[in-house]
């Protein structure tokens, strides 16, 4: 749905299509090797403990430029460590979220964990270690001119020849042709646009200052571009949201890549897979948790893993605890629901969480981050006590809460990261990331953007304090939606722009779907891990842990893989939109 004709196609790493009999042996083959890797689910629609589906997969990797994702690594510990300040900041979070909790109760009954919590002390909670284990969301996007060349050579009558071949298809160089046109015409609507929010709303775009300076400076940029001639791969990126709860795919990600280097190797293609990066995103963060229990400094003490009453994507689960046991022997993982850990918890004497007799060193939660997971204040209870208890969080209460679309919102705009950041530098790097977002407050601004979003839906999705997916409101369904809301209740959501990610194309295998599968037009979000471990005066790990690709039909407003819209991908990197 962020996609239309004119969508940019990304060239893909294969000529495609592939001829009938070769895409059905690949594909059975492939779906055997990702069932066999640990590529798979547990099914909903036949559950059994017993068995498990292939996930479904992209067949061959999809192109990412190369340049954005590198610095998309590189700057995850920057990420890292502003959202380990972040969750520190008491004031910045309290105030933050002030209007939220009004009117949400799930914020707000995590909220009220922080607020006991905090009352317990400060020194308490200032020397508390916490474990980040973060994913930072971002899909590229293709109405960038910063970094458009494409569209720049196209709309110049340059490289139409190479054009035609990189497209890869008959007839698709004048329709890339006609995209970039499409895409300079809208570029051109975007300033005019900027200009009219510019009269009508001179105080905010002041407040917007460093955003609009970005905007208005495309025209020189693309001068300069041009002049250059600049190869560089034609997209941006932009941080779709930032998880420091439950960050899957540890496992999954590094999974997708292991069934597309073996369907490229058996395409004949095995001298492409350089172009796969590692990932190492498993052993990153299981080492992560590995580091908090040495810190905990408790040799019989075990990690904790606060689980859903039914894990349907079990492989990213039970990955994460083997490799535990496979790698350090010694430590044990625990697995509970909220609900266990309410029948079977206690403080000890100093305040060691206990499940019987055993002592947990390192809680991590792959549950809690939804009301559903709180069937009632059992599970609340037990949370709070998790918190209270003197085991290292991922996430401890107030990572959970500097991980709300709130506080990205909040964090968006312009004089808030130099709060946080120190370097000028990284701070203009990470406010490149951030795309338009607006407080939905019963305020001035709000009221503001409640309008603009009744004027344009188009150019919008609406967010709640939700995560894990099936959540938001896009496009044309967010007046209706707004309309049925009071102006107070309007401060539980935010709203964004909608990114529009440049389209691959390609073969997505699912489970009981067509065989041999058909093309189809697709989109990618990247997720880049980091870690980072620290109390409120010192970060004592901090690094960028892996990577995962989750791809989607272009149609979907939504690509959840467990929610069973989405698929495992991983990044093939390109440097241009040179031949295959
Ligand atoms: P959740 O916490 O439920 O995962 P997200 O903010 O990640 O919420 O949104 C869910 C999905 O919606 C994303 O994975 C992405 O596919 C889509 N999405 C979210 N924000 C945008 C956006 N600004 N532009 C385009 N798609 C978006
Ligand atoms: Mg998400």
């Amino acid at each position: 749905m962020s996609s239309d004709a004119n969508t940019p196609v990304l060239r893909n790493c294969i000529r495609l299509p592939l001829p009938q009999d070769e895409l059905l042996e690949v594909t059975a083959k492939a779906k055997d090797y990702a069932i066999m890797h640990g590529a798979a689910m547990r099914s909903k629609t036949a559950f059994s403990p017993d068995s498990l589906n292939f996930a479904p997969f992209v067949l061959v990797p999809s192109s990412f430029p190369r340049k954005e994702f590198e610095k998309a690594v590189a700057l995850q510990p920057i990420i890292n460590r502003l959202m380990h300040n972040v969750a520190h900041d008491e004031e910045f979070i309290t105030t933050t979220l002030a209007e939220t909790i009004k009117v949400d109760e799930f914020t707000a009954n995590l909220f009220n964990i922080y607020r006991k919590v905090l009352a317990h002390g400060f020194t308490q909670v200032r020397f508390q270690i916490s474990l980040g284990m973060l994913r930072s969301d971002l899909m590229l996007e293709s109405g960038c001119p910063e970094l458009s060349p494409r569209a720049l050579r196209q709309a110049a009558g340059e490289d139409r020849d190479q054009d035609a071949v990189a497209v890869g298809k008959g007839g698709a160089g004048t329709a890339a042709a006609a995209a970039g046109r499409k895409q300079m015409e809208l570029e051109m609507e975007m300033e005019l646009e900027l200009e009219m929010e510019k009269e009508e709303q001179a105080e905010r775009m002041e407040r917007m200052e460093e955003h609009g300076a970005i905007q208005l400076c495309r025209a020189t940029k693309e001068r300069e571009h041009r002049a250059a001639g600049i190869q560089s791969a034609y997209c941006c990126w932009k941080q779709v949201e930032i998880n420091t709860i439950a960050s899957g795919f540890g496992h999954l990600g590094p999974a997708s890549k292991t069934i597309q280097r073996f369907v490229l190797s058996e395409l004949g293609h095995a001298d492409k897979l350089h172009n796969m990066p590692n990932n190492k995103a498993l052993s990153g963060l299981c080492d992560g948790m590995v580091k908090a229990w040495d810190i905990y400094a408790k040799p019989k003490a075990v990690i904790l893993f606060i689980i859903e009453d039914v894990s349907y994507n079990i492989c990213d689960q039970r990955f994460h605890e083997f490799y535990i046991r496979e790698t350090y022997p010694h430590i044990k993982v625990l697995r509970r629901t909220l609900t266990e850990v309410h029948r079977e918890g206690k403080l000890g004497l100093a305040k060691e969480l206990l499940l019987g007799t055993q002592e947990v060193a390192v809680i991590y939660f792959r549950a809690g981050y939804e009301p559903g997971h709180y069937h009632s204040q059992a599970e609340w209870d037990a949370r709070y006590l998790m918190e209270t208890s003197l085991a290292i969080k991922c996430p401890s209460i107030h990572y959970h809460l500097a991980g709300t679309k709130k506080v990205q919102q909040a964090l968006a705009q312009p004089a808030v990261l130099e709060r946080f950041i120190n370097d000028p530098e990284e701070i203009k790097a990470v406010g490149k990331i951030f795309t338009g977002l607006y407080s939905l407050d019963d305020n001035e601004a709000g009221n503001a953007s409640y309008e603009m979003a009744l004027r344009t839906p188009e150019r919008f999705v609406l967010k709640p304090q939700r995560e894990g997916g099936g959540n938001n409101v896009y496009g044309v369904d967010i007046p209706d939606a707004l309309k049925r809301m009071s102006r107070v209740e309007r401060s539980a959501w935010i709203l964004m722009d909608l990114i529009h990610p440049p389209l691959t194309k390609g073969y997505m295998v699912r489970p009981g779907g067509d065989m041999p599968p058909q093309i189809v037009d697709m989109v990618s979000e990247l997720g880049i891990f980091g870690v980072v471990i620290g109390d409120a005066e010192h970060i004592v790990h901090n690094y960028q842990a892996g990577h995962m690709l989750r791809t989607k039909l272009s149609t979907a407003n939504e690509g959840g893989v467990a929610a069973g819209l989405g698929a495992l991908d991983s990044p093939y990197l390109i440097d241009s939109d040179e031949e295959y």
